[in-house]
């Protein structure tokens, strides 16, 4: 049972538009679905806009990690997303109605057992599930999030290119505030970060790095990607496809090797190729995942000449501060628009790589 307050007197309508997966037969359709009624424990948000994560594409391909994406009855794709409150369950504290917020998509969790504190997906009491991965997601303009999830959005942040901050945005934060604390005393100012794959994370991963200051060298396949980096301030950038002997390079740039790699890509190549850019004791933070497993020497983790550590999109608290970061230093996502009847298109378009950026619906 809901308080309605924010509605301003106007009526929901009954039925919505809903970009759903079908798991029956892998496939994605418009369909019609009522709005949700919300529980005790959840937000009726009016979705702003909602956008695409290259993990959405896992519901389309077999995976290594045999995850069971989507069994049983359709239901609305989408993991990233932001709006403002309609209405509160009874059991929510510290939001009201007309707040702006975002959210992480995990629910079926405690939140508060030592495994939802490194992340909600290791819930030692529920059975954790991804909205937009089995269960409801954003790419309908009604939506029901637990409000553990939820994180106001400061003012002044534009809602219609926000969506891709509570995925790409919090990954690439988290992967970036990883990365520091682990490199905890060098300057800024005389640290390299090489940020490898340019697209949605690491357009973002850049935009932090240069705000706190780091050189930052983009990496990517894609010269549309490089584009983008050296647009977010990226001091210089290669493309290992062209330049073969970009590792050289970089060694002959940064005297030693970059003192950090952030890896976003879901390429195992990538990923072989990054302890010969480190320096001795170098970073490599492994963010993108690709489907098969990676390998590494033992020998340069266990002497130390790599240090090989992981980030990814984090809890809800991390979330905020992300915010608040991205607030103060204008960090923006790029957002290429589509409306929700153009879903199937800009499925296309991101499965065959063409997109700049992030790609999301916004609603009016
Ligand atoms: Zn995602
Ligand atoms: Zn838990």
């Amino acid at each position: 049972m809901g308080i309605d307050m924010a509605t301003n007197g106007t009526q929901l309508p009954e039925k919505q538009k809903a970009a759903q997966f079908n798991p029956k037969d892998q496939t994605v359709s418009i369909n019609e679905i009522p709005i949700p009624s919300i529980k005790p424990h959840e937000i009726l948000v009016k979705v702003k806009s909602a956008s695409l994560c290259h993990s959405d594409l896992m519901l389309f391909e077999p995976n290594e990690q045999n995850l069971t994406l989507g069994t049983g009855a359709p239901f609305t794709m989408g993991h990233e997303a932001c709006g403002t409150i309609l209405q509160l369950g009874s059991d929510v504290q510290g939001f009201e109605p007309g707040d702006n917020i975002g959210w992480l998509p995990i629910v079926d969790c405690c939140y508060d057992c030592d495994g939802c504190q490194v992340h909600n997906l290791h819930c030692e009491n529920g059975t954790p599930q991804v909205q937009g991965m089995s269960v409801d997601g954003y790419f309908q303009e009604y939506v029901a999030i637990h409000w553990r999830n939820a994180a106001k959005i400061p003012a002044g942040m534009d809602l219609s290119t926000l969506a891709p901050m509570f995925c790409a945005g919090c990954t690439a934060f988290n992967s970036v505030t990883d990365t520091v604390a682990e490199l905890k005393g060098s300057e800024p100012a005389e640290t390299w970060v090489a940020v490898v794959g340019c697209g949605g994370l690491g357009h973002l991963g850049i935009q932090y790095l240069k705000a706190m200051g780091y050189k930052v060298i983009g990496i990517d396949l894609s010269p549309d990607a490089l584009e983008e980096a050296k647009t977010q301030g990226a001091d210089h950038v290669f493309n290992p496809g062209t330049e073969e002997d970009y590792i050289a390079q970089i060694k002959q740039l940064t005297g030693k090797g970059v003192h950090a790699a952030i890896n976003y890509t879901n390429s195992v190549p990538a990923y072989s190729s990054n302890p010969s850019l480190l320096r001795t004791n170098g970073v490599l933070m492994v963010t993108g995942i690709p489907q098969k497993p990676l390998q590494f020497s033992a020998m340069d983790i266990s002497m130390n000449r790599i240090r090989v550590r992981g980030s990814n999109n984090g809890t809800t608290p991390r979330l905020r501060e992300c915010l608040e970061f991205s607030g103060k230093y204008g960090i923006k996502p790029h957002l290429t628009r589509y409306r929700l009847e153009e879903f199937g298109e800009m499925l296309g378009v991101m499965r065959e790589g063409r997109g700049v950026g992030r790609l999301g619906v916004v609603f009016d």
